[in-house]
């Protein structure tokens, strides 16, 4: 896959499906407590996009957004659940979408951990 390649993603029950146009940029774990909570995970793992290539190609009427900040805005499937982006209306021109819901798999480097100083304690395998 080349960077600049549309990148394809959909939601775990296959209501949403949408395509962006490459390149992903900044790709990283994000281990706020807001995405703990969000993905119930360890952490969110997003790259960004521009948003004029972001199009939601099948069951737009099922994403759903919840505002986790004043500016923050996290996208999800109102069916499954899956986490599909963050954005901020501070920021109207680029999205960042969750590498977990892409197909193909993402094939990127993660070049980043934000807000390490949250990262769980039990994430490593030990
Ligand atoms: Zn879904
Ligand atoms: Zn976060």
């Amino acid at each position: 896959m080349n960077q600049t390649d549309v990148l394809r993603g959909s939601c775990l029950c296959g209501g949403i499906a949408y395509r962006v146009q490459g390149p992903a940029s900044h790709a990283s774990h994000c281990y706020c407590t807001m995405c703990q909570k969000q993905h119930g995970a360890a952490s969110g793992t997003y790259a960004n996009v521009a948003r004029a290539g972001y199009v939601v190609e099948r069951g737009a009427e099922l994403v759903t957004e919840y505002a986790s900040s004043e500016h923050g805005r996290r996208g999800f499937c109102k069916v499954c659940g899956s986490t599909l982006f963050w954005r901020s209306t501070e920021a109207p021109d680029r999205i960042a979408i969750t590498l977990g819901t892409l197909e193909p798999e993402y094939d990127g480097p993660v070049q980043r951990e934000l807000h390490t100083d949250t990262k769980p304690r039990w994430l490593p395998v030990r």
